[in-house]
């Protein structure tokens, strides 16, 4: 059970709250720094059999120019290339268009997409499941799993169910 898992979502959704959680240091708060790389190894999780490789995936968004367009080409490249990926969005601002820009790539790659459906302490539980079958209606997620990433709640389901793609 070890592999190479990309970490993909727009901006502020909680990918380096997630990673210091996961990995339990902080070790992401560096890629804060814009980033101008293909990728960033963000940490190593390991534990008894398992040995995760979280990668960062910059750069999936809306392209504003050729280089813009080159690298959301190199991203997506590298999602093709891993075990797994997390998809990550903000559930207490529901889908938006840089989401629906970061699903539509996914189309064309075959690695199972996990859909983390962050800060749901910011949410009525009720919210959940019509959020759910929202994003579902565009893309088969290989799982979906809502989580608090500043609270912890549900990061061990989650790295759980990754375990089963690796
Ligand atoms: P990134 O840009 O995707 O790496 O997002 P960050 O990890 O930097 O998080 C952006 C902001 O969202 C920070 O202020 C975090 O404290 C906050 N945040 C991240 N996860 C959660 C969560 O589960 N619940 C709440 N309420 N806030 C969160
Ligand atoms: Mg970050």
């Amino acid at each position: 059970h070890s592999g190479f898992v990309a970490i993909v979502g727009r901006p502020n959704v909680g990918k380096s709250t997630l990673i210091n959680e996961m990995i339990g240091q902080k070790i992401a708060i560096m890629s804060d720094k814009p980033q101008t790389t293909r990728n960033k190894i963000h940490g190593v999780y390991t534990k008894e059999n398992k040995q995760i490789v979280f990668l960062d995936t910059p750069g999936i968004h809306k392209p504003q120019s050729k280089l813009g367009d080159f690298m959301v080409k190199a991203a997506v490249g590298t999602l093709g290339e891993v075990d797994a990926a997390l998809f990550l969005i903000d559930a207490s601002e529901g889908l938006g268009g840089g989401d629906r820009f970061i699903i539509e790539q996914l189309k064309n790659v075959k690695t199972p997409v996990i859909l983390v459906m962050n800060k749901i302490d910011k949410i009525h539980p009720e919210a959940l499941l019509p959020l759910i079958a929202q994003y579902s209606a565009l893309h088969d997620f290989a799982e979906v799993v809502p989580i608090s990433a500043l609270q912890g709640n549900n990061v061990n389901t989650l790295l759980d169910v990754l375990t089963k793609y690796l």
